[in-house]
Formats: structure tokens, sequence, C-alpha cells
């Protein structure tokens, strides 16, 4: 995701470039499971300050579903548009003074948006910080119907059937109160006539 761009600043305001994007996102975030690469298109356009960059870009990542927290692939989309500014000058290489700049003063103090030494504009992370704003609060997986999530219910069938008969048969032993729920008992049951088998 790193662009030399020290042709484009050698040109006129209003002079672009325009690149197709389809760059592996492996190791961009430690938290973020990217299951695909990041594609899409963006636009570099010469400012008075610098180069705007704009575009529309997606990717996939795994997460999981905020229901059933099983893993689910979550399309993210969302647009860029970016100022970055060059710290030298680049027809000389000096370093450009505060108060040459004619762009926004804030973005001066976001390192994410300058230009190296080199020329180098990286669009790692404003695309890193972008993808965790578009990234849903609550994914969920597919299931759109009335009612409990199937791998919601699958999954506590699954917890029923495995340890937990075992966890709170001993609990409800414990408290004496297995005989004053059928549910239980009948499990008990169940497994009592397991073991005896
Ligand atoms: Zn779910």
């Amino acid at each position: 995701m790193q662009f030399n761009v020290a042709q484009l600043l050698k040109e006129p305001i209003g002079a672009t470039r325009l690149y197709e994007l389809n760059e592996s996102l492996t190791g961009l975030d430690a938290e973020l499971k990217f299951l695909g690469p990041l594609v899409g298109q963006v636009q570099f356009l010469r400012t008075n300050s610098g180069i705007l960059v704009a575009g529309q870009l997606s990717t996939v990542i795994q997460t999981g579903c905020n229901r059933c927290a099983e893993p689910i692939a979550v399309p993210v989309r969302f647009a860029l548009e970016e100022n970055f500014h060059p710290l030298t000058e680049v027809f000389s290489g000096r370093y450009l003074r505060r108060d040459e700049y004619e762009g926004d003063e804030a973005d001066l103090d976001d390192v994410a948006l300058s230009i190296d030494e080199q020329h180098i504009l990286n669009l790692a992370e404003v695309v890193r910080q972008a993808i965790w704003l578009a990234l849903p609060m609550y994914p969920g997986c597919s299931w759109e119907g009335a009612g409990e999530c199937p791998n919601l219910v699958r999954h506590l069938q699954e917890l029923d059937r495995m340890e937990n008969v075992e966890f709170y048969s001993e609990a409800l032993r414990r408290e004496q109160k297995v005989e004053k729920d059928p549910r239980w008992s009948a499990l008990l049951r169940l497994r009592d006539d397991e073991q005896n088998a």
C-alpha cells in the first residue's frame, strides 16, 4: 500500500493518478483476521497542499457472531478521503515549514497522513483505521428469521449434551433441587441408567 508520488508532486494542481488495488492485508492489524485482500479503486489528486486520496475500498474479515459466537465472514466496505502532505519539498528535498502548509493544520499532526522524505505515500494506517470504523458493531450470522439463531440453539444443545449435564446436575444435587426440576431429574435418571448399564 505504498506509492511513490514524487512524479505526481512535481505535476500541477489537478493532476491525478488512478490505482486499482488488490492488496494482501496480512499483518496490517494483529486483532483483525482478514479473509480476503483489499480491493477497490483510489484516485490521487495533486492539490495545493499535497495529495488528496479518495476511493471506495472493501475487504472481508472474520469475526464472531454477536449472538451465537460462531465464526462468520463480514464484508467491510468503506470510503477513503484523506489529505496527505509532503514532509519535504519535492524539487529541493528541503523540509517544509509548518507555516508553508496550505491545508488544514490538523492534518499536519497526523503522522499517518505524511508523505515521507522518499516521497512514499503509505495508505496502510488510514486503511487500518477506516476498517475499524467500518466494522459492524453487532456482527451477526445470516439468520434473519424470527426467534433464536439456529446456530445458537444448536450450540446450546451441544453444551447441554456435553459437559453441562454433569456440571449442573452436581450443582443441583448439592442444592437438593434435583427432584423439584423434572427436566434435570430426567437427565440424571438417563445418566444414572448409563452408568449402571
Ligand atoms: Zn449467529
